[in-house]
């Protein structure tokens, strides 16, 4: 699905120095080259403060504790996601409300927000899956209505642009009150570890996130409130740096690879390729196909039989996972997300996949689908 391997022999020099000289310098926790990512990510993503931590889960699970919410408070968000999203939310004692997705998007529904608010309702999750960024306008709107916090789930979509409707164009994850990322290594900016991110506008709700990652300290052995231990170390925010002044340059190559898969599967019946909404840029974290009358399972058996990866995200929503059963079924009734589950099929996209690999697996596609 992706190959980590070449894409380093690319940059080998810059990385191998980087690293060595974390190492030489022994400045494994923060230091020089955390602070440098720090001010190098605000830049790109042109927002006032990042807060590096230690996974894409803790930054999820350090932002909703900064919102000085209490157990039982709900947060609307889609099911159909990784399980980080939601698994955060029932650690802290609070109540994710799953609504269904837009089938074309994959990301959270607008319209199918406002039913579920009550007045429990604290905050919406947002997740802007494969790359593609959820509606943020008419989230943002319906958040501003109902005073509600929205946190964005930003790990898949890293480097996308989105439109305002106000004209400027912004970074996903800056938008909403907080934006939290992951630079799992196959995250289109990952590290050569685990790795996350928080960013925000907000002055106060960044100093509190920084307290809450660093055990709730605000002054050397003063703990003001209950935090935990979440950093992001200095070979990973070295190895950051490097790859963040590729990051465009990746995210093209990744838009390349869609657009030659676009061009051979477009066509075939029963085959839908991922939308783009004409607000945002699509980044392809995953190239997924929705197949309609095709043997969704079948095809990625064949695929495997010769040598060729694709994967189920998710095969398995969270609103049916056994995690959540005991949140009962006011909160499953998600047509879109089931279909979903059960007729997506995600592809090998990465930043240096090669015209005979795309020839390869349009044609293995293209003769599995005929021969049914
Ligand atoms: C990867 C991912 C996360 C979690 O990130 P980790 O760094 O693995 O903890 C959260 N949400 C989504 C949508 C993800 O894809």
């Amino acid at each position: 699905m992706v190959d980590l391997i070449s894409q380093y022999e690319k940059i080998k020099p810059a990385i191998d120095e980087a690293i060595f000289s974390v190492i030489q310098n022994a400045q494994f926790i923060n230091g020089p080259e955390v602070t440098g990512f720090q001010s190098e990510f605000e830049s790109y993503l042109g927002i006032k403060h990042v807060i590096p931590c230690a996974n894409g889960t803790d930054a999820l699970q350090i932002a909703m504790m900064s919102l000085g919410l209490k157990p039982g408070d709900e947060i609307i968000t889609p099911s159909f996601t990784y399980i980080a999203t939601t698994e955060v939310m029932a650690l802290l004692g609070l109540t994710p409300i799953f609504v269904d997705v837009d089938p074309h998007t994959f990301c959270l529904d607008p319209s199918k927000i406002e039913a579920a608010i009550t007045k429990n309702t604290k905050a919406i999750v947002p997740v802007h899956l494969y790359g593609q960024a959820a509606d943020m306008n008419k989230i943002m709107a319906i958040a501003e209505k109902h005073k509600l916090y929205v946190i964005e789930d930003n790990a898949q979509a890293i480097g996308s642009d989105y439109h305002l409707d106000n004209g400027s164009v912004v970074k996903t994850g800056t938008i909403g009150h907080i934006g939290c990322t992951s630079f799992f290594p196959s995250k289109n900016l990952g590290c050569y570890g685990d790795g996350g991110a928080m960013c925000t506008n907000d002055d106060a709700l960044a100093e509190k996130i920084r307290m809450i990652a660093n055990h709730g300290q605000s002054k050397r052995y003063y703990h003001d409130m209950v935090g935990c231990n979440s950093r992001l170390d200095s070979i990973q925010a070295a190895v950051l740096r490097i790859k963040l002044r590729q990051l465009d340059n990746y995210i093209d190559a990744r838009r390349n690879v869609a657009d030659y898969y676009d061009g051979i599967l477009g066509s075939i019946k029963g085959v839908s390729i991922p939308f783009r909404a004409h607000d945002s840029k699509h980044v392809f974290h995953q190239y997924t196909l929705k197949l309609e009358g095709i043997d969704r399972n079948g095809l990625n058996e064949y695929l495997a039989s010769k040598e060729i990866p694709s994967m189920i995200y998710y095969p398995v929503p969270a609103h049916r996972q056994k995690m959540f059963a005991h949140f009962g079924s006011d909160t499953t009734n998600l047509p879109v997300t089931d279909e979903l589950t059960s007729i997506v099929i995600s592809l090998p996209i990465h930043t240096e996949m090669q015209d005979e690999q795309l020839e390869l697996i349009t044609s293995e596609i293209i003769e599995f689908i005929q021969k049914k």
